[in-house]
């Protein structure tokens, strides 16, 4: 499926390419949907066009070079979870191990399709591994609905756990309960945090019922409820250890954010706001409480192999966010129902699957 203009999918047939010593082809069988696939396709991301949309790809390794299977440690046959980021691997971030800094850092599904050999997207039957990908090897026997959540898990450990360095006991509040803001309970929980707190919109009560299945001890209506008395109440004392902000556009969470923390405490922000400035941002707030705040953008390998592990596990019970699978030529109805805009209908966790009609 071709993203030709800005809310504009449509299919085409686009020839398999010859495999190079270092490349290689997956079998798509499953592609995550999130809210970067919204914004793609209304075109606030800017990507080019035309290009395949596709960022959270799991296949198997249909065809691969001698080069791309030692150094990859994979063989044709092998299930892998593809790392949405091609780092050169020989700049100063990538040599000091920030690889989701790298200067040359290029986007599977945001290269656009006229660059050979075009396949750079998983919306789409078969997808061209290029000689600088990262992959992990996944369990065959998980289904592929499960085994593609590696990727909004690995958010949840990356920026629920790794990036705030989460300890057991930690009072964690998530700002945001879609599919990462549940990954971050889990991956939290899994991490050994004490209370933790989530939030969300009166809309969307669904998601915070999943988010107190999945171990959050409350969950507050922002719509109905005050969220930092509410807080208050849960966390007491001075705060929360952990804020994280994971939702999307609303500014409001990242200056609540500056009343809910404990003095000394860190906040996480990873939900983009569309480049808005945050009113009622008080700077003084963080000087006199020394807070942390750190971005998060991505996930690297470790928080995909923390995921990948916890759903080999088969002791998470994070299928239970999985609600639509979607055909190929279905793709524009998934990022609607992703995006809210099929009445009577909401996807949290959502994949296309090749095949499927
Ligand atoms: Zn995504
Ligand atoms: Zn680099």
């Amino acid at each position: 499926m071709v993203l030709t203009e800005p809310r504009r999918l449509e299919a085409r047939d686009i020839p398999i390419p010859e495999l190079t010593d270092d490349t290689a082809l997956l079998r798509v069988e499953a592609c995550g949907i999130c809210g970067s696939d919204a914004e793609q396709y209304e075109g606030v991301l800017r990507t080019p066009t035309p290009v395949i949309p596709g960022h959270e790809p799991l296949g198997i390794i249909e065809q691969i070079g001698d080069t791309a299977a030692r150094r990859w440690g994979v063989d044709v046959g092998d299930r892998v979870a593809v790392e949405t980021l091609l780092a050169c691997r020989c700049c100063e971030p990538c040599l000091s191990g920030s690889y989701q800094l790298c200067r040359k850092r290029r986007i599977y599904s945001y290269i656009p399709l006229e660059t050979p050999p075009g396949l750079w997207g998983a919306y789409a039957q078969y997808m061209h591994l290029d000689a600088d990908s990262i992959v992990h090897k996944v369990d065959r026997s998980l289904s592929a609905q499960v085994a593609v959540m590696f990727n909004p898990l690995g958010a949840g450990f990356r920026w629920g756990v790794e990036i705030p360095e989460t300890r057991p006991g930690d009072t964690v509040v998530i700002l945001g309960p879609g599919q990462r803001g549940l990954s971050c309970v889990l991956a939290c929980r899994e991490a050994g945090a004490g209370r933790i707190v989530v939030t969300g919109l009166e809309a969307d009560a669904k998601k915070l019922a999943l988010a107190r299945s999945f171990g959050a001890d409350a969950t507050v209506d922002v719509d109905n409820e005050n969220v930092k008395t509410r807080v208050r109440e849960i966390v007491d004392g001075d705060g929360a250890d952990i804020v994280i902000d994971v939702s999307a556009y609303a500014t409001q969470p990242v200056a609540d954010a500056l009343d809910l923390v404990r003095p000394g405490g860190t906040i996480v922000l990873a939900g983009v706001k569309g480049f808005q400035p945050i009113p009622g941002f008080v700077s003084d707030k963080l000087v006199l409480k020394e807070i942390v705040i750190k971005g998060a953008i991505g996930v690297t390998s470790s928080g995909y192999r923390s995921a990948i592990r916890m759903l080999e596990s088969g002791r998470s019970p994070i299928a239970e966010m999985h609600t639509h699978d979607f055909g190929l030529e279905e793709a524009d109805l998934a990022i609607r129902t992703l995006a809210r805009r099929v009445p009577g209908d909401e996807s949290i966790h959502s994949c296309l699957i090749p095949g499927r009609h």
